[in-house]
């Protein structure tokens, strides 16, 4: 496995609508081991591919449970409303509140292209919504009020 660069807010990667992967290849799991060691590396919760430069639709979580690795990741359902904090590995000391589903019910193919289906709450459900934002080029600060500086704190996807 190898630790990738992560991209930084203003690189138009971060700006642009991931491609569907059409087939899980050996490229794309070892792509998805790389994402979560850099994951880890940087201390975050979530990653996406184009955090990594990929403009490709997967993403990796682990808000304390194990990796989630998922491939063409959907929102299939979701309800409730949170308001709560949230960062992001692309835009470093930066945090900022953004309201999301409370609970969400995601699609999309495990490692080995099998079907899987997560049905998360609260934080994984923040996670899940945050990485799949950053697929169509959404970033938190684009929905996030209260933004403000912070040398470390929040948990940064
Ligand atoms: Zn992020």
């Amino acid at each position: 496995m190898a630790i990738l660069p992560i991209r930084k807010e203003g690189d138009p990667v971060l700006r642009q609508k991931a491609q569907p992967v059409p087939k899980v290849t050996k490229r794309i799991v070892k792509l998805l081991q790389d994402m979560e060691e850099t994951m880890y590396a940087a201390d975050g919760v979530g990653l996406a591919a184009p955090q990594v430069g990929v403009s490709e639709r997967l993403i990796v979580v682990d808000v304390g449970d194990g990796p989630i690795h998922l491939v063409n990741p959907v929102l299939v359902a979701a309800e409730g409303s949170v308001v709560d904090v949230e960062g992001c590995l692309s835009i470093p000391g930066v945090v900022g509140y953004v309201e999301r589903a409370q609970k969400v019910v995601v699609d999309g193919l495990d490692m080995k292209g099998r079907p899987r289906r997560v049905e998360a709450e609260d934080w994984l459900a923040r996670a899940l919504q945050h990485e799949i934002d950053h697929l169509d080029g959404i970033l938190f600060i684009d929905k996030a009020t209260g933004i403000t500086k912070q040398e470390d704190g929040a948990d940064s996807t």
